[in-house]
């Protein structure tokens, strides 16, 4: 299966009852090569209505944080929920949805075999956290830390959750922390650059952070 297929299963689902009030189906967007996955709660009201996830005003706080501080383009890495209906008026997802919806997350990520996923918020961050048998607290206590998801035999993944930007446009404080969580996550990129990545992927990023000024910075923040 590729991701099309998987995109094509979920716009025609009615495993459970968000199918009902749906406009859209999200099922996610960006390369089925991508090394990063960035993987929210669910769509809003804006995701529903255009059929693509992070395109409101939490999404344009991500991209920025993805194109600024990483130096990457959104178009470059994979973006998706956990949950890929929009729960009516924003609600949080129920057990029964996640559980209903999240083995297409499981395709996609089988799929794109990504080397790292930041998860954005406590609903992804708890559902990965319990793929990768470790153990989920709360969003505050296990942000901003690196965890490996030993996958299989020599399949290893590095999950970094953060906070879901819609908090932190609702909390100015927050927003820095994101921040320096990303700057975490461009030190980690920057680590796999020089390991795994092609020479033009590497070249890439380097060319785009040296255009804003910031090659050489190579703490990140940390
Ligand atoms: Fe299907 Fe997921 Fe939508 Fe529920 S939320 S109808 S499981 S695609």
């Amino acid at each position: 299966m590729d991701l099309e297929e998987i995109a094509k299963l979920v716009r025609s689902c009615t495993k459970c009852n968000l199918w009902k009030s749906r406009t859209n189906a999200v099922p996610g967007e960006g390369p089925s090569n991508a090394k990063i996955i960035f993987i929210g709660e669910a769509p809003g009201e804006n995701e529903d209505l255009e059929g693509r996830p992070f395109v409101g005003a939490a999404g344009k706080l991500l991209t920025k944080l993805i194109e600024e501080i990483l130096g990457l383009k959104r178009n470059e890495v994979f973006i998706t929920n956990v949950v890929k209906c929009r729960p009516p008026n924003n609600r949080d997802p129920t057990e029964e949805e996640i559980l209903a919806c999240s083995p297409y997350l499981d395709s996609q990520i089988e799929v794109i075999k990504p080397k790292i996923i930041v998860t954005l918020g406590k609903h992804s961050t708890s559902y990965i956290f319990s793929k990768a048998s470790i153990t989920f607290t709360s969003i505050s206590k296990v942000r901003g830390k690196w965890y490996v998801w030993k996958k299989g035999e020599g399949v290893e993944i590095k999950v970094f959750p953060t906070y879901h930007p819609a908090a932190a446009l609702y909390n100015p404080s927050l927003r820095k922390v994101l921040e320096e969580d990303f700057r975490k996550i461009r030190s980690e990129i920057r680590k796999e650059n020089s390991k795994g990545y092609t020479i033009e992927y590497f070249l890439g990023v380097q060319n785009r952070l040296r255009d804003k000024g910031e090659e050489g910075n190579s703490n990140g923040g940390k």
